[in-house]
Order: C-alpha cells, then sequence, then structure tokens
C-alpha cells in the first residue's frame, strides 16, 4: 500500500498590505496585478490623519502654502484647493507622501508590486 501524502504548500505566501494568503507565488503575483492591491499600497490608510487629504499628482516638494489663505485666513477654492491652508496642513501633506512612498519602498523590496 502505497501512502500518499497530500502536497502541502511549504511556505504559505500572503501579502501584508491586503491580509490575504496564497498557495503559491504565482497566485500572490496574480494578485499584485489587481487594483485593490495597488489601491492598498499606494493609500495612506493606517494611519490618522488630522487635515485635509494631499492633492493628488503633487510631489512633497510642490507643496506650497496657500497665499490667499495665509494672506486673509480664507480661500475661494476651499476643500478643492491644491495649496496647504496653515503650516500644520502642509507639514501633514509632506509627512503623508513620505508615508506613502515608505509603504511603496516595502512593497518593492518584498517583490509586492505589480510593476515588473
Ligand atoms: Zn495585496
Ligand atoms: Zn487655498
Amino acid at each position: 500500500m502505497k501512502i500518499i501524502y497530500m502536497e502541502r504548500p511549504s511556505s504559505l505566501v500572503s501579502c501584508i498590505y491586503c491580509n490575504v494568503s496564497f498557495v503559491d507565488k504565482i497566485e500572490l503575483r496574480a494578485h499584485c496585478q489587481t487594483d485593490t492591491h495597488e489601491m492598498m499600497i499606494m493609500s495612506d490608510d493606517g494611519h490618522d490623519w488630522y487635515w485635509r487629504p494631499p492633492p493628488r499628482g503633487f510631489k512633497s516638494d510642490t507643496y506650497v502654502l496657500c497665499e490667499n489663505w495665509r494672506d486673509s485666513g480664507s480661500c475661494r477654492y476651499g476643500v478643492q484647493c491644491v495649496q496647504a491652508h496653515g503650516e500644520d496642513e502642509l507639514i501633514e501633506w509632506k509627512e503623508r507622501f513620505h508615508y506613502r512612498e515608505m509603504k511603496l519602498q516595502r512593497a518593492r523590496e518584498k517583490e509586492l508590486f505589480g510593476e515588473d
């Protein structure tokens, strides 16, 4: 009588960002191509932010303080304004940028970033 061992995955791979496990690297790689995974990496969730989210598509060194806001304490663009309304907001925007950069960097190191 032959004993058939169940083929067990030697090491379960998982995506630390989405908190899901896969039986092999191929499955994981497929997962890394999905939009949901990319969104998890790109987002700055996991941290309590106080101010408005920073404008998308801007580099951290192009974040500036809104002149209208600085001069008069108000701005006609309101929440749509892509410039920071206050020093504190500006500081947080830069923090958020670095937070996302770090997350992305970590994903690349762990080969969890979909880009080949
Ligand atoms: Zn994922
Ligand atoms: Zn403004």
